[in-house]
């Protein structure tokens, strides 16, 4: 049940590569900027940047489905649909490692067990902390939910800027993505479907 599958892949992968060898890499970066790494404004950046990665990149320590293991079963019988609304995302695309900027909403009808209304947000919190596309990151937070919680339903929506589109390239300043992912009863029946997107498009 535990999907530690691609946690340790990713942990694995990092082995071999010290924060001093990361740091060397920015400051390779700096001087292709045509930049003085020497200089009193530079001379830490690298240290500080790592730093930072360390921060952004911290879900690949992390393994979402941990957060879903202590459930509630005492709900008085509550069975219909639990919506998380507006839970802020800070994430960086796999192409650009550009950032992702935006909110999630997050759904789920429990069969029996509950679970700590942050936790949810937890789960969120740590798949976007890895490079990612939208699309991936939606379905792994249903899936994760899905296959640990066992409820009777999922539902996830993104809605985000990602800065690789805004900033450069094409330069669509107010473009957002939205990706929505059912599973179970969102999936199946419509009307579940339609209360959570009438609840999550109310301001
Ligand atoms: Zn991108």
């Amino acid at each position: 049940m535990k999907l530690v599958k691609d946690t340790d892949q990713y942990s694995k992968k990092k082995q071999g590569v010290s924060d001093q060898k990361a740091e060397q890499a920015i400051k390779t970066i700096i001087q292709w900027l045509g930049e003085d790494t020497e200089r009193e404004g530079l001379r830490s950046t690298p240290k500080r940047v790592i730093k930072a990665f360390k921060e952004y990149f911290r879900g690949y320590k992390e393994d979402p489905s941990n957060y879903l293991i202590k459930t509630f079963s005492e709900v008085e019988g509550y069975d219909d649909m639990v919506i998380e609304k507006n839970i802020s995302i800070r994430s960086h695309c796999e192409h650009h490692m550009a950032p992702i900027i935006g909110v999630a909403h997050v759904a789920y009808i429990p069969s029996k067990k509950v679970v700590g209304l942050s936790k949810l947000a937890r789960v969120v919190e740590a798949f976007s902390r890895r490079l990612q596309t939208q699309e991936r990151l939606t379905m792994q937070i249903a899936k994760t939910i899905m296959k640990v919680l066992q409820p009777r339903g999922v539902a996830v929506t993104i809605d985000a800027s990602h800065q690789c589109m805004t900033d450069r390239g094409i330069k669509k300043e107010k473009t957002t993505t939205i990706t929505n992912y059912f599973l179970g009863a969102f999936k199946d029946d419509l009307s579940f479907q339609n209360r959570y997107l009438r609840y999550i498009n109310k301001e």
